[in-house]
């Protein structure tokens, strides 16, 4: 097993409660991304579902259990499971060698007959590279923290996913002079939850009917809960579900992005195309002078240099194969964590382990059986 996140995690402990013995290797340590996150993170899923399998997360978490209670959820769960994880290795490649797989690490090479990356779909930091120099800071958003350092500040928030909104309202809260959200495509908007009703069970029952009801189910929602927010710089997308199918992004689950545009504590801009010296130009060709600017503009999977020899991968960067399946050039590889959904990741990530367990431990069965002797 790669990564010792919640896909690592859930599919060491369903494989062993199957029987199969598993170590995780961890570059880190244990729930290593959410250790990092900013401090006002909170699961934007709701918290019973969003638990693994075989360990549910406490009631006192909450509804919507904030980044620390995630942390802490995850440490419990390695531990509750007595999963074996070796925190500080890096695996920098697999090779398949005869039947088994070479895992390459710093500190050597382990021979395993089945691995698992999980490695997390947002494992690496992406930041688009903007012509023309800055004489401010910037920063990507997994190295913002809180708005302690912003006070009294203009700062450019680049990108609106779900990260970029908080961000966003955030600073506005803490102190920042001016608060400017650039937007290159008008996201998609939902309420986190509308009278109690958690978006994310939309997004669960609405997974097997066609696109364009999707579409308008998204859109009939959006006109109801959301105010038309065109003036403010975010027109409602035409086909939200088609634009998520397009692009992959979650939509942004609104905790006080809505208001905060309303009235005035964030402005949107443009996208950004460059800088110069102080100022940043957008595509409209206006030039803010802004003090930071902070590129919400996400993550990669960055899957390349660990497994992208060996044709597991599509023109994305993302695997093609998902859980208990395997690639005909790859047997024995699994890959969990790496689907988008407007589900929950974490609850996907729970069905891709048990999912998994299921299929290996079905395998060693079928093995152990005796070969039938022809009569
Ligand atoms: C800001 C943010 C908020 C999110 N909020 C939610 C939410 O509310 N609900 C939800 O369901 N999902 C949410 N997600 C999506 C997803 O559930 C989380 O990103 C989750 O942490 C993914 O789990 P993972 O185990 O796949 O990856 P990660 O949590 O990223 O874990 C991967 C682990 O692998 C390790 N690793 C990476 N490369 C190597 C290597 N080469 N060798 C060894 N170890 C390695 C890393 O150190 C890390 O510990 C959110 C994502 C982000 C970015």
């Amino acid at each position: 097993m790669i990564g010792a996140g919640p896909a690592g995690l859930a599919a060491a402990a369903m494989l062993q409660r199957a029987g199969v013995r598993v170590v995780v290797l961890e570059r880190a340590e244990v729930a290593a991304a959410w250790r990092t996150r900013y401090d006002c993170l909170h699961l934007h899923t709701v918290r019973w579902l969003s638990c693994l399998p075989g360990y549910r997360m406490p009631r006192a978490f909450g509804k919507w259990p904030s980044r620390d209670r995630v942390i802490e959820y995850l440490q419990r769960y390695a531990d509750r499971a007595a999963i074996e994880v070796r925190t500080g290795v890096e695996v920098e490649r697999l090779d398949r060698i005869g039947a088994a797989w070479n895992v390459v690490t710093a500190q050597g090479v382990i021979e395993a007959e089945r691995v698992v990356v999980a490695t997390g779909y947002s494992n690496a930091r992406y930041r688009p590279g903007w012509p023309g120099t800055f004489a401010g800071e910037i920063v990507h958003s997994a190295d913002y923290r809180n708005p302690a350092g912003y006070a009294g500040r203009r700062v450019l928030v680049v990108g609106a996913g779900n990260s970029g909104a908080e961000i966003a309202v955030d600073l506005a809260d803490g102190g920042a002079a001016e608060v400017l959200l650039a937007v290159r495509t008008a996201p998609t908007i939902v309420r986190r939850d509308t009278l109690g009703f958690p978006s994310q069970l939309l997004g669960i029952a609405t997974a097997h009917l066609p696109v364009s009801v999707v579409d308008w189910i998204g859109a009939t929602i959006r006109r109801i809960s959301i105010p038309d927010l065109t003036p403010y710089g975010l027109p409602a997308p035409a086909r939200p579900y088609s634009d998520f199918l397009r692009r992959r992004v979650i939509p942004i689950l609104d905790v006080g992005l809505v208001d905060a545009v309303r009235d005035g504590r964030v402005r949107v801009v443009a996208a950004l195309e460059r800088f110069a010296d102080s100022a940043a130009v957008l595509a409209d060709g206006s030039r803010l002078e802004v003090d930071a600017v902070i590129a919400a503009t996400g993550y990669r999977p960055a899957l390349e240099a660990l497994v992208g020899h060996l044709g597991v991968l599509d023109d994305r960067g993302e695997p093609v194969v998902h859980a208990a399946e395997e690639h005909r050039h790859a047997p024995g590889l699994h890959f969990v964590g790496y689907r988008v959904t407007l589900g929950g990741t974490f609850r996907l990530i729970g069905i891709q382990a048990k999912q998994l367990a299921r299929a290996v431990a079905a395998r060693r069965t079928r093995e152990a059986e005796p070969v039938p002797v022809p009569s």
